[in-house]
Order: C-alpha cells, then structure tokens, then sequence
C-alpha cells in the first residue's frame, strides 16, 4: 500500500518531531530518509535546556555533557565566565540523537524509508504523488523536512539568501560543563568550542565573504589547538522576519531548516526543527483544508523568537566589543534565562535595548 495521510521528507529533527507527533495524533505517516540511519550531520550537537518539553521521554540517556556553564571570548584573547545556577543546555552526538527520534517517531506508528531519496512532486488529484529513489508514494499531505538543500522547498520555487557558512572539527580535549563563545572574529557570527563527551568540536559560523578556512585555523591556535585534523563543513540558514520563513504551499509545509526556521543570532536549530515538527502537525491537524495558511498563524510565537533574534543579532554583531561588555556586566546571565525556557528573545530585547544604548553611548560618544 503505498498511500499516506502524511509523507514526511527528511528524517532529521524536524522530520522525526513532525512525523512523532502525526503519528501520535493517528495519521498514517510515511519518512522518507536518503541516508542510512544512523546518519552523520554536522553540528555542535548543543540543545538549550528549553527543547525538554519537545523531546520524546527517553532523550536524557542521549546526553554527553551537561552544560551549567559559559564563557564569552574576544577575538580568541580575553574572556570571561559566567557560571549557571542550573542546568542550561545539553551536548548531545547527532547521528544517536537523530536515531533515536526517528526510533520514538515510529514507535509512535510512522514507516521509515531508508537511503530512499525524495525527487520530485506532482499533484495528481486531490494527492501528491511522490516519485523517490525507491518508488512512488501518494499523500496527502507532505512536510518538507530535508534541511538546508531542501528539494521540497526548491520545487515550490524557494531559494535561500540568507544563511551561515560553517566550518567544525573535533579533537582531544576536556570542556565537560562548559561551552566557549568568541565573537570578535568575523562581521556577523563567531567560532565556539564546546564538548563532546572527552572530545571538543571548534568551529566558525559566518555569513560574509571570508577565507573560512584560515579564519578557523587562526582562531584554533590562538585557543591552543595546533593540529587541526579533517574539517568539515555545511550551512545554517535562518530567517529573521516573517519574510523569510519558507512556509509551504497549500498541503505541503516546511520545518526545521528546510524553512529556515533557525536562530539568526547563533544558528541554533534543533529547537526549532522539533517546535516547528509539532506546529505543522496542529496545523494540519486542526485546518486541514488549508494547513499552511493555518501553519503561519500557529508559527507566530516561533517566528517572533527569530525576528528579535534577529534584532539582537544585527546591533550585537555590528557593535561587538559593546556586546562582550554587555554581556560581562550581566547580559550573558539574563540569556541563561532564555535558554532554559524562562524568557523570550522579545523580552531579552525588550530588557537590553536601553542598556545597549547606554553601553554604546558611553564607548562611542562621551568617550
Ligand atoms: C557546523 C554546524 C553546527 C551546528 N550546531 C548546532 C548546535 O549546536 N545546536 C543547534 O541547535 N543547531 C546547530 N546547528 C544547526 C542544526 O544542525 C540544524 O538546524 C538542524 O540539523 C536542522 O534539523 P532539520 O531536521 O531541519 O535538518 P537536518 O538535520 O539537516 O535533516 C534533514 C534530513 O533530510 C535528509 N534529506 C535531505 N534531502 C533529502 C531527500 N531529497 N530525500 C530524503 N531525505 C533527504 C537528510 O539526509 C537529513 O537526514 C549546526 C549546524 C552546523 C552546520
């Protein structure tokens, strides 16, 4: 039988989020995955605390390093640390944790299609007809959830224009609790070193035109890292007004990164990808006529995190040594509160624009 209610195109996050939650809502749900699971992604494998109520009960045994606490750098030279009262984000290894929602995803009843590559849809009556690497399917309704290179978002004529290029690597070192943030190195991004279990990723996230490659490696051994072994890289688009979120068309919606539904500020995505697997599901579910106009209204709260990230992102990044101050002087302590669910980014905004003024005021004109 090849006919679904729901097929789902990509089993990342966002795919194995959208297609747990259909399931669970009694949809008939077809994942179609081009690589075998469990797949390499490349990422930092770093969760906000704020994710727990997406993740299906079991997630916990997926956790690396706990991370209680941070420390903002300056150009890989000065820094400083600010210590958590609680727990505010996770560590976690991609390939397990994407297999493991995937595995929730069809314990709650979804069919998972291995290294079977979506290609192309058509309308044919009231379905979509799917033509994959293995065959043809019919639904429908279908969820583009196959991240940055999205067919699904290419073949309603999406094109992306605004994203991060990123470059990672790993190597021997201890972090355990901590994460290490350096703005100062580019115009719009920066270069981090988190844990990975007793290993550390180091990795640079722009969007300008640089020589990534030489930013990273002159940015590892100013931080003492000298022999930089494979690096590997990929993209992180984002939105930063409602402009830019690929919603979908009619009863074909996007999540997660195929609808650059990521943090403009720091490129954080998996939050996103599994809050937005859930929003389309409400969408379908209680619009099912019209899911996508439907899917814009109920992406309202999601959207706006990335439109004041944005905002934040555009001031924090265009006057950098003005944010490491800020976030000295106890910015980077409210953001805790972001990341652990008990603020929004409209309300950090809200709460640090006049003392960003101030701050700048202060270095630029009474100075
Ligand atoms: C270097 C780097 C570091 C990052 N660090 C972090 C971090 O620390 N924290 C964080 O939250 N985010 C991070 N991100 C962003 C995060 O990785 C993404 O936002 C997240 O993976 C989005 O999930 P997704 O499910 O939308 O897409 P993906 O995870 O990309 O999943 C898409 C899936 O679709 C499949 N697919 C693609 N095309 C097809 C096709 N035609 N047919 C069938 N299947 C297909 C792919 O194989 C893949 O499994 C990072 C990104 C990069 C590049």
């Amino acid at each position: 039988m090849n006919f679904y209610d729901l097929i789902v195109v990509g089993g990342g996050p966002a795919g194995s989020s959208t297609a747990y939650y259909a399931s669970q809502k009694g949809l008939k749900v077809l994942v179609l995955e081009k690589k075998k699971v469990p797949r390499f992604k490349l990422c930092a494998g770093c969760i906000s605390k704020r994710i727990s109520s997406y993740l299906p009960p079991g997630w916990e045994k997926l956790v690396l390093n706990r991370i209680s606490s941070g420390v903002l750098g300056y150009a890989g030279g000065e820094s400083f640390e600010v210590p958590a009262e609680e727990d505010i984000a996770y560590i976690i290894d991609r390939s397990e944790f994407d297999a493991f929602l995937l595995e929730k995803a069809q314990g709650a009843g979804a069919h998972l299609l291995q290294e079977c590559e979506f290609l192309h849809l058509d309308k044919e009556g009231e379905r979509y007809r799917i033509s994959t690497s293995k065959g043809t399917f019919y639904a429908d309704y279908v969820v583009g959830a196959d991240g940055f290179y999205s067919k699904v978002a290419t073949s309603l004529g999406y094109r992306k224009n605004k994203f991060f290029k990123a470059l990672e690597f790993f190597a021997d070192g201890e972090l355990s609790h901590k994460v290490l943030i350096d703005i100062g190195i580019v115009k719009r991004g920066y270069a981090w070193i988190f844990p990975k279990g007793n290993k550390v990723s180091i990795g640079v996230a722009c969007n300008g035109s640089y020589n990534l490659a030489k930013v990273l490696k002159d940015y590892a051994e100013k931080r003492g890292f000298k022999n930089i072994t494979r690096v590997y890289g990929w993209y992180i688009p984002y939105a930063e007004s409602s402009r830019d979120v690929f919603y979908g068309k009619e009863r074909i919606l996007l999540t997660g990164d195929a609808g650059n539904l990521t943090d403009p500020l720091l490129g954080e995505g998996i939050y996103y990808a599994v809050w937005s697997g859930k929003v389309a599901v409400d969408a379908i579910i209680s619009s099912p006529s019209n899911p996508t106009k439907n899917y814009k209204i109920l992406l309202k709260d999601l959207v706006s995190e990335l439109v004041y990230a944005g905002k934040i992102a555009r001031l924090g990044y265009r006057f950098q040594k003005v944010a490491y101050k800020m976030a000295k002087k106890g910015a980077l302590k409210t953001y805790y509160r972001l990341l652990t669910g008990n603020m929004s980014y409209k309300e950090l905004f809200a709460k640090g624009l006049l003392d960003f003024l101030k701050e700048l005021a202060y270095n630029y004109v009474w100075r």
